[in-house]
């Protein structure tokens, strides 16, 4: 019965997720987003083909999976060999041609995008309304790092040349649409693809991997492997026919990376514990629907979600912004995301560690606004908590947590809001809610953050229009951001060019 919930809405067009992404208005130039439109495909969005595929969840990508498996040196040493032999072909392609075959796996992606929905849902607790935008987001890695492609030119003497092979390793948090970026990115720029799925979402990316060779990218182009990080990880990373690595993950992974080879090419996108500032010129109603839907969304497991909100003056001890917010929070429906109506699903798994601390015990000065609750023995399954009374400084105050936990912090002003939100080791997104001007301009140019959103939430970034990537602690590596127009020439080897010496 569950499933079958699922399936009604899994077979309808996910308009309503498009038309919220849309609200931020067109993108500019003539690149159109996925992610504003609905499908294009009906058919494969009918109810039946909906009940198909959730049903095979379970199955979707296992094949693949367990074909890229590699369980000892010798086997990692052939996909190695594969992926080295496959980028001289690749990278002989004309431009055209591999921008044509990103697009056709563009359309590939598109065609399987209830697949990729199923595969989410079962496997890494995606919800329908996270996961529907999420493939959105993949096909417009796929478009946009096409056209990019064709307009990569000579800077400064020196002419792009692609780098043979590019290892990604991405997160279980966005399971299709990370691992798709990366992967689209490096082929874009030329080179051959190791992809190392997260231990937590092998058949995501699984599928991911099926939809792009579907679409013509060669096999030796990207080759999927699949390994224990614990046993093989350190000889992946260190073997030099990898030149360059894409990791999204924790700030001590990237570290780890450079432990095991120094000097390595990495770029890496890391860490993050994001504030909102809300100040008394806010519209205080956009600002609590923005705050919740930031901090909740995937049950707050994304590294750009909103971990506090920083409430300027009276808007601390507002009542009508503190009941809304409150309102909001015990409105949302938590469940497993196989459940169609759950609009927050599981963690990836049991809660531990800093998030357990966060879940279940309070600072001194704080207080539950919203006691998160735990619904399921195991322990994955929490309603979504907000702690008031955060100090500055706190352990809460600097702590990324990861998961369905807001603090709230009281500030005088604006410029206390601003030395609060920029004392965090990190820095990826940060959001303001005012609609004063000055305000705005005086906190834009002040903020220490990648992502700076301005009366919007501050997850869901959308290729081109919001270019993806931090500062501070959240980045390692040039700061090129993904799905912006520098980033296929951080990927990129660099000659120079004599006669233009
Ligand atoms: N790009 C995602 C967003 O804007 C976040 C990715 C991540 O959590 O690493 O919400």
């Amino acid at each position: 019965a569950r499933f079958e919930a699922a399936l009604a809405l899994a077979g309808r067009p996910a308009a309503a997720s498009h038309r919220r992404r849309a609200e931020a208005g067109p993108a500019g130039g003539a690149f159109r987003n996925a992610s504003d439109t609905d499908p294009a495909v009906p058919d494969a969005r009918s109810w039946a083909a909906g009940v198909r595929r959730l049903a095979q969840a379970g199955e979707l990508g296992r094949a693949t999976v367990t074909a890229s498996r590699v369980a000892d040196p010798a086997a990692l040493d052939d996909r190695l060999a594969t992926a080295s032999a496959g980028a001289g072909g690749w990278q002989a392609l004309a431009p055209e041609r591999r921008a044509a075959i990103l697009r056709a796996a563009a359309d590939a992606m598109e065609r399987r995008r209830d697949e990729l929905i199923a595969v989410m849902m079962s496997e890494a607790g995606k919800t329908l309304d996270q996961g529907d935008p999420e493939v959105s987001e993949a096909i417009d890695f796929a478009r946009y790092y096409a056209d990019r492609s064709l307009d990569l030119v000579s800077l400064a003497g020196a002419r792009p040349v692609p780098r043979a092979v590019t290892l990604v390793t991405p997160p279980w948090n966005f399971p299709v649409a990370i691992p798709a970026g990366g992967v689209l990115a490096a082929l874009a720029a030329g080179s051959a693809v190791v992809l190392k799925p997260a231990e937590q979402a092998p058949r995501c990316a699984a599928v991911v991997a099926e939809a792009l060779w579907e679409g013509g990218v060669p096999r030796d182009a990207l080759v999927l492997v699949d390994l224990d990080p614990d046993t093989l990880g350190e000889r992946l990373v260190g073997d030099p026919r990898i030149d360059q690595v894409i990791l999204t993950g924790a700030f001590e992974t990237a570290e780890l990376f450079h432990r095991i080879r120094p000097g390595l090419r990495l770029l890496a996108e890391t860490s993050g514990k994001n504030a909102i500032v809300v100040t008394p010129s806010a519209d205080l109603d956009l600002a609590a629907r923005d705050v919740v839907a930031s901090a909740f969304g995937h049950a707050g497991q994304k590294c750009s979600a909103a971990s506090l909100a920083i409430l300027v003056g009276s808007v601390a001890t507002s009542e009508r912004f503190l009941g809304q917010l409150v309102d909001a929070t015990r409105s949302l429906a938590v469940g497993e995301a196989t459940d169609a109506s759950a609009q927050v699903g599981p963690l990836i798994g049991p809660a531990e560690g800093k998030l357990l601390r966060a879940l279940t015990s309070l600072e001194p000065g704080e207080r539950w606004l919203v006691e998160p609750r735990r619904l399921d023995p195991a322990g994955r399954v929490w309603s979504p908590g907000i702690r008031t009374g955060v100090e500055p400084g706190s352990w809460f105050h600097l702590t990324e947590c990861f998961g369905p936990v807001l603090g709230l912090i009281a500030a005088r002003d604006l410029d206390h809001a601003l030395e609060i939100q920029n004392a965090v080791d990190f820095g990826l997104t940060a959001g303001l809610h005012s609609l004063d001007p000055d305000e705005i301009a005086r906190w834009s140019g002040a903020v220490e953050a990648g992502n700076v959103y301005v009366d919007r939430g501050i997850t869901g970034a959308i290729v081109q229009r919001q270019p993806f990537g931090g500062w501070k602690r959240s980045v390692v590596g040039p700061s090129a951001k993904a799905g912006g127009p520098s980033y296929l020439y951080a990927l990129t080897g660099w000659e120079r060019v004599a006669d233009l010496e």
